[in-house]
């Protein structure tokens, strides 16, 4: 996969850094992850783009700067035990386990979660775990965690997530009702008890279908 680093110096000068992105890990991470293994090949060409790519089924890849938003947002220093709803590609798995010491990332779409394990094993993300199942439930035998990244969108934030985010842990995940725009929306677990809520950015994801709070199983 060499050959790429200065496509990858590009998107992260020109698409994060430039719009705000100050994390140095952050950038470290886009920098160094090999966003073009995780495209589909026949899109290989345009894993760069300023924006999302069509994985299998209807579903996406995320546009590189809003999963820069949600690392950032997870203020992610090394040791954490991150949670990801939505394994898709493993791309953005790949940027937490980049990030924390250790990633369980949850994906209902078996073909989805087994080309993502394979080939988050393959290019040796060996702190990433995915497993096929209904995210909106977590992930408990893991739980509690530092850091929760959802990445498919919803109208409310599925109690069992909350659940398992630890004191003092952050949540990002896209809130709004179905079928209208969305907001990337930060929820920490404050230490002095209660839930602080701050909108981070406008986004459209493809929507979070499950038994534990997001849509039910018969949505398209
Ligand atoms: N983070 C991914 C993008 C994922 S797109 C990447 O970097 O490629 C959102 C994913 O969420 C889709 O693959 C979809 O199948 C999945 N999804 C939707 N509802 C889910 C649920 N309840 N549990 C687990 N995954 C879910």
């Amino acid at each position: 996969m060499s050959g790429f680093e200065p496509a990858r110096s590009t998107m992260v000068r020109t698409q994060l850094a430039q719009r705000g992105i100050r994390d140095t890990r952050v950038l470290g991470a886009f920098r160094t992850v090999p966003r073009e293994a995780f495209v589909p090949e026949e899109l290989m060409d345009r894993a760069f783009d300023d924006g999302p790519l069509p994985l299998i089924e209807g579903q996406t890849i995320s546009q590189p700067y809003v999963v820069a938003v949600t690392a950032e947002a997870l203020q992610l220093r090394g040791p954490e035990r991150v949670l990801e709803v939505g394994t898709g590609s493993g791309y953005a798995a790949a940027i937490l386990g980049t990030l924390a010491r250790e990633v369980f990332s949850v994906e209902r779409l078996p073909a989805l979660a087994s080309s993502a394990r394979a080939r988050l094993a393959r290019l040796g993300f060996a702190n990433v775990q995915v497993r096929c199942g209904d995210g909106t439930l977590g992930w408990p035998e893991h739980a509690p965690y530092d850091a929760i990244a959802v990445a498919a969108g919803g109208p409310k934030l599925p109690p069992a997530l909350l659940g398992q985010l630890a004191v003092g842990g952050r949540l990002v995940m896209p809130l709004g009702p179905e079928g209208a725009p969305q907001t990337l929306v930060r929820i920490t677990r404050e230490r002095a008890g209660g839930l602080r809520s701050e909108p981070l950015m406008p986004v459209r994801f493809v929507p979070l279908i499950g038994e534990g709070g997001g849509l039910p199983e018969t949505a398209p």
